[in-house]
């Protein structure tokens, strides 16, 4: 099957006595049995589901949904993009080992990896991925993981995952790519060779901000050991939101043809403005376009206050990837916590906006964001 198809045939079939058209939602904490034999068949692997924190059809499915379109065998959803990234690292890493991630890491990772890993024993280096001797130079002889994301926030750097596999293959290491802002519809790391990939399908997966979740996917050997740790962590979805997600990633390639080619169309249009000092919007992230988010550098000629106010019907918001074109301020949310030299060493300055662009006409959007341009212009 090809990924428009898989993108909406993944649910497993519903039972034969059962006539819904969509799956129902197992709004259930636990699976009832007719008798003992009945649930031994559940730990002799005849049956699926005993507990909702070990599994549930509906949390099932959207790590299925997503595996399938990442063309890897297993998945699994849990309660947030965190804690499938804990799920993650943890079926990889133990207490006396030690993982190097990207600097450029989103904001709630850097903090899940710089603030509670170690408090598991594991050990972060954080270096710049786009410079492989930093990376090569970070090995010791600890190291189990090499950590990136396809496409970066907010810069946008697209990952060298070639030469992420190159390098762990070399060394023996595991390689988790956070593929959130690609989606597979763009980019599709496993089939690079990458072990292991995670989404926040709080964001595109979704694609409807109405859920906060997250999905590993990979090999079985290894997603195998993240469903223990999300069983144990009690970082399971709950079958509702699973339910959603599956419904919102039904229409992941719509969403993401329009939305890419919205962003590029206001990613020229922005370039074009001679007094913005800075856009940026990747060139060749895929054959299948660059990605819905583009990030500005408003320079020293706009006043950012008058800017974010002038914006109509763009709502101002701390995430992405919605249906609706929304903005977020880097310096005052996700890199808020950054020391201010850190922040300007990495390229997330003052001036900076992100745009999260949505599905609407390309027209209106454009003309939205020039006339707040031109609103906050400094005479
Ligand atoms: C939002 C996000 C996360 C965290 O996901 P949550 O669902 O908020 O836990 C991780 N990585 C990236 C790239 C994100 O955008």
């Amino acid at each position: 099957m090809h990924f428009q198809t898989k993108n909406v045939h993944f649910q497993e079939k519903v039972s034969a006595d059962e006539l819904s058209k969509t799956k129902p939602i197992y709004q259930t904490s636990a699976f009832a049995f007719d008798d003992l034999d009945d649930m031994e068949s559940y730990f002799q692997g005849e049956k699926s589901y005993l507990y909702t924190r070990n599994g549930n059809p509906n949390t099932d499915d959207l790590g299925k949904g997503v595996a399938d379109l990442e063309g890897a065998p297993a998945g699994v959803a849990t309660s947030s993009g965190i804690s499938s990234i804990l799920a993650g690292v943890l079926s990889v890493a133990k207490s006396g080992d030690h993982v190097i991630a990207t600097e450029d890491l989103y904001g709630g990772t850097y903090q899940l990896m710089a603030n509670e890993l170690p408090n598991f024993g594991i050990d972060v280096s954080f270096v710049n991925f786009a410079d492989e001797h930093a990376v090569r130079e970070a090995i010791k002889d600890e190291t189990v993981l090499l950590y990136s994301e396809s496409i970066t926030n907010p810069l946008l750097r697209v990952e060298d995952l070639a030469r992420v596999r190159k390098i762990a293959q070399e060394f023996g290491l595991k390689t988790m790519i956070d593929n959130t802002f690609a989606t597979p519809y763009l980019i599709r790391p496993f089939d690079e060779g990458i072990d292991l990939v995670v989404h926040s399908a709080t964001k595109y997966i979704g694609g409807h901000s109405d859920i906060s979740a997250g999905v590993l996917v990979g090999l079985e050997t290894l997603l195998k050991k993240a469903r223990m740790k999300v069983t144990n962590l009690g970082s399971n979805l709950g079958p509702f939101d699973g339910w959603l997600g599956c419904r919102g990633l039904k229409t992941l390639s719509l969403r993401m043809q329009k939305q890419s080619a919205n962003a590029e169309a206001l990613a020229d249009v922005l370039r074009n403005e001679a007094m913005v000092t800075k856009v940026y919007y990747p060139s060749a992230a895929s054959t299948a376009g660059n990605g819905a988010i583009v990030t500005i550098d408003l320079g020293d000629g706009y006043d950012l206050h008058t800017f974010f106010r002038s914006l109509a019907w763009v709502k101002i918001v701390p995430t992405l990837a919605g249906v609706e074109t929304s903005v977020t301020y880097p310096a005052g949310t996700s890199h808020r916590a950054m020391p201010k030299s850190t922040r300007e060493k990495l390229g997330v300055t003052d001036q900076m906006v992100r745009i999260s662009v949505g599905i609407e006409d390309e027209r209106d959007v454009i003309d939205t964001f020039l006339k707040a341009l031109q609103a906050a212009k400094i005479s």
